[in-house]
């Protein structure tokens, strides 16, 4: 049956029905496959390995910088000259992660000493 033959009415139909049919299909996917999918259409489900960020060193005294855990991440000196900015893992709508968590601290920091060293 080609489509080009149908009437309107009749290709509408059509389309629903392939497209119901996709979305059966779309149900019994393996993860793989749906990746794959995914790709294709330029989406990537899998997060990229990032490495932690490197802690550039306290802009006041240039010693090591240390990440504090916890509800709060953050970085700071280890001599104690200065706090990164805050990160809290909670907030009133979500939970991060601890790496997440970590990773904003990290950056955040790092952020703030180049800010300084501009
Ligand atoms: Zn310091």
């Amino acid at each position: 049956m080609k489509l080009e033959e149908l009437s309107t009415e009749r290709l509408i139909k059509e389309k629903r029905r392939i497209d119901a049919e996709l979305l059966k299909r779309g149900e019994v996917m393996t993860f793989e496959e749906l990746k794959a999918e995914a790709n294709r259409q330029g989406y990537n489900l899998v997060k990229k390995y990032q490495p932690m960020p490197k802690l550039k060193r306290c802009p006041i005294c240039g010693s090591l910088a240390y990440v504090r855990y916890g509800d709060i991440f953050y970085v700071a000196c280890k001599k104690g000259c200065l706090i990164g900015p805050k990160v809290s893992r909670y907030n009133k709508v979500q939970s991060k992660s601890k790496l997440e968590s970590e990773r904003e601290a990290r950056e955040a920091w790092n952020e703030m000493v180049e800010k300084g060293e501009k």
